[in-house]
């Protein structure tokens, strides 16, 4: 009887247990991806991007002749409607460890498991599973550097070699087109514009890790430049499961067993992929409330229509560093790690907004969006989370520009106003924006909508307060 495969965040033939599993069994292996209600609430461009991974996967199984099976609906319904129609006896899926996710999958396997079917769940998403990393006291880590020591010398599993062969089913089960799920719909700025900084699938990302392993030795002094491509760029791939961890981590490592410096600073930063999810699943408020409840009490902005969210959000806050790095996730779906810092700072301490709406925003603007990192990342720079910045060191934007931006180069790119000459770049920000934004590159580049001294005054007045009753 045939193997159900449903694929959710982990769309590749290359070290993958459960596929690598199902493809040993010798049985029929139905590939199956679910539109339920947790796809249909994903944010607008990480929707888009997932869509596009999946046309991407699915030629990748046509290639060896096998399919991918699209169905909307329940997720537990849709999974009984295919073994009805099949025949087949066995789930399998990489494990999620967002608490939606987790409680879906739980409900399914318990109602699976009493029907006398095989739901087995495998792991492949992470280098380290949750619950196997622990403190010398058998606790959940709550700070990073202790987690980093205690995983650096464990061994990371080998990842499974690439399957190419899947048995097709005796016939196979109806199946939805992709293409009329629209999965770029609520893109309501230019998708066109989006498009070509973005490349999806496997063997895309396999590229840009080899490209990447080229520029390793130069990690380090340049993966906080703005205007340098220091980083590797695999998160959107990291976050759909286009490559694993386990694949990132090894080949890094054998980087750095030739002699290749950079590879402990670039294995750090894949923690703290892994430390996100750690602390997701051992404390899922990380996505839904300040992970330190003494937050709770800030005077935090929570209006999401207050008129300097609106200016942040459309990159027109007078700072240019800010704007600049809203305006390149706007437009490429991605920002820098080090323009996500200074951005995050701006909006939770110069505007004194509460980070969810932070949040919030990236949630519906970035390909490479993924719960965990971004909810850590949100609460690390707002002061609300674990091991996170203090409050009180507030990122001046000025001074972050002339260190990791010395020749304004990262500005040019991503601003048009003011300048004689802007670059295409900053110029098809206006290209995709929606019209109704009212936004235009020769207009004059707008005033702060709060001075940076006069933000940081207010902010840090707020917090003496707060911690003063
Ligand atoms: P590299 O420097 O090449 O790092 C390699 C990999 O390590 C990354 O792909 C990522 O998986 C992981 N990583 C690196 N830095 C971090 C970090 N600080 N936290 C967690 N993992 C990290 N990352 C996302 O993948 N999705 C998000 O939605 C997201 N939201 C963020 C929001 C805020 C406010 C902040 C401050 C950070 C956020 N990050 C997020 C983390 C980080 O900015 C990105 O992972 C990084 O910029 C991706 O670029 P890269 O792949 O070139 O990184």
């Amino acid at each position: 009887a045939p193997i159900i495969l449903w694929f959710r965040r982990d769309l590749r033939l290359s070290d993958h247990p459960a596929l690598t599993a199902a493809a040993e069994s010798g049985r029929p292996v139905i590939p199956l991806f679910i539109h339920d209600n947790l796809v249909e609430q994903m944010g607008a461009a990480p929707k888009w991007r997932l869509g596009l991974g999946l046309e991407a996967f699915t030629a990748s199984l046509a290639n060896m002749g096998s399919r991918l099976i699209f169905r909307r609906g329940d997720a537990l319904e849709q999974v009984q409607q295919v073994m009805a129609e099949t025949g087949a006896t066995s789930v399998f899926w990489s494990r999620a460890y967002d608490p939606a996710s987790i409680e879906r999958d739980k409900t399914i396997k318990s109602v699976l498991t009493k029907e006398g079917v095989t739901a087995k769940s495998f792991a492949g998403h992470l280098l380290f599973e949750p619950w196997t990393v622990a403190t010398k006291t058998g606790n959940p880590f709550r700070v990073y550097t202790p987690m980093w020591r205690a995983v650096q010398g464990r061994d990371v599993q080998f990842p499974n070699a690439r399957v190419a062969d899947l048995q097709a089913p005796v016939s196979w089960p109806a199946s939805d087109k992709l293409s009329d799920w629209q999965m770029g719909d609520a893109m309501n700025r230019g998708a066109a514009v989006v498009r070509p900084h973005v490349k999806p699938g496997e063997q895309a990302a396999l590229d840009h890790l080899e490209a990447f392993l080229g520029r390793l030795s130069h990690y380090s002094s340049n993966r906080d430049r703005l205007d340098q491509d220091g980083t590797s760029n695999l998160s959107e791939y990291l976050s759909l499961g286009e490559i694993g961890p386990r694949t990132v981590w090894h080949m890094v490592q054998r980087a750095a067993l030739t002699g290749t410096p950079g590879a402990d600073a670039y294995l750090r930063q894949l923690v703290w992929r892994e430390f996100a999810y750690h602390l997701m699943y051992h404390t899922p408020q990380l996505v839904a409330s300040n992970w330190k409840p003494e937050w709770d009490s800030f005077p935090w902005n929570t209006d999401p229509d207050h008129p300097e969210v609106t200016a942040w959000q459309q990159a027109r806050t007078g700072i240019p560093v800010v704007d600049a790095g809203l305006r390149q996730m706007y437009v490429t779906g991605r920002m820098h790690n080090r323009a996500r810092m200074i951005v995050a700072s701006y909006l939770t301490k110069h505007l004194m907004t509460h980070w969810k709406i932070g949040m919030k925003w990236f949630e519906d603007c970035l390909i490479d969006w993924d719960p965990a990192c971004n909810a850590m990342g949100w609460q690390w720079v707002a002061g609300s989370g674990p091991d996170a910045s203090p409050f009180f060191r507030i990122f001046n934007p000025k001074t972050q520009a002339e260190k990791f931006d010395p020749d304004g180069n990262y500005t040019h790119r991503w601003i048009a106003e003011g300048y004689s000459e802007p670059s295409k770049t900053a110029l098809s920000y206006f290209d995709a924006v929606p019209r109704s934004w009212g936004l235009r590159p020769d207009a004059e580049y707008p005033k702060p909508i709060v001075e940076l001294p006069e933000g940081r005054t207010r902010a840090l007045r707020a917090y003496e307060s707060r911690k003063s009753h």
